[in-house]
């Protein structure tokens, strides 16, 4: 069930946002070369805290009940899509890397992802990182009363292919709000004019999970990061959305 938010909740999911956007500023001097994966994780719980908030990852259980997810981000290095996990690795020169941050603020959820790239990076991975984003923006602006959920997933599917990228199945946007993870599903990908009508108050994560060679997955042995089956790197972008009576509201930018 898709539920609409009022003003108050909109305001609150905002301040989640806020938090989030602070911690994505403070940990982006991070993001170079040299720097150990924990540490990112450890300065972004500290500035989520500090400002009120919960890391809203933490502690998530996913498929697996017995191994909820340990840490406060997921970093994805290189051919990980999402879901990685911040450990002693130390970032490279030359990798593309995902960094996805959740947070709750008196109950309420926000949610974005940004793909950081690494020292000098190759020039495909450059346009990678580029084309998930401009995919983004493409679904965000199809995030418009009147609209249909599939209106989004098409925009950022259509952007995509015609780049010469793919898009991943397996995952996809999702609502938000008391819940981190809320009605509707938005799939980055499929034909337009399908699904639920967008309407004021609602609020969508959308994000684009774009591989730079063929759409498959699989997932690792700790059952939580998501890779490429092909090795080729993958790029995450993602933003919290508000559908307005006129433009969609990005709280999470
Ligand atoms: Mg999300």
């Amino acid at each position: 069930m898709i539920t609409l938010k009022n003003q108050r909740e909109i305001e609150l999911i905002g301040r989640a946002c806020q938090i989030l956007k602070d911690a994505f500023q403070e940990v982006s001097p991070l993001m170079v070369p040299g720097t150990r994966a924990e540490d990112i994780d450890r300065a972004v719980e500290k500035a989520i805290r500090l400002r009120g908030g919960r890391p809203a990852f933490k502690g998530f259980i996913g498929v697996e009940p017995d191994s909820p997810f340990p840490a406060s981000v997921c970093l994805s290095i290189g051919a990980e899509v999402v879901h990685g996990i911040p450990d002693g690795r130390v970032l490279q020169a030359g990798e593309i890397v995902g960094l996805d941050i959740g947070v709750e603020y008196q109950g309420y959820y926000g949610d974005a992802a940004r793909t950081y790239l690494i020292g000098p990076v190759p020039e495909e991975a450059k346009r990678l990182v580029r084309v998930t984003l401009e995919s983004l923006e493409l679904g965000i602006d199809q995030a418009r009363k009147g609209r249909r959920v599939s209106d989004i997933s098409h925009a950022i599917q259509s952007h995509v292919e015609r780049q010469g990228f793919s898009v991943v199945r397996e995952l996809t946007g999702h609502g938000i709000g008391k819940s981190l993870h809320e009605d509707p599903q938005i799939p980055n990908f499929g034909g337009a004019g399908r699904g639920p009508k967008l309407q004021p108050g609602m609020v969508l994560a959308i994000e684009p999970m774009i591989n730079m060679g063929g759409k498959d997955v699989v997932t690792l042995e700790d059952g939580w990061t998501i890779v490429t089956s092909d090795n080729l790197p993958s790029a995450h972008w993602e933003e919290t959305v508000v559908v307005t009576d006129s433009d969609p509201l990005i709280l999470t930018r």
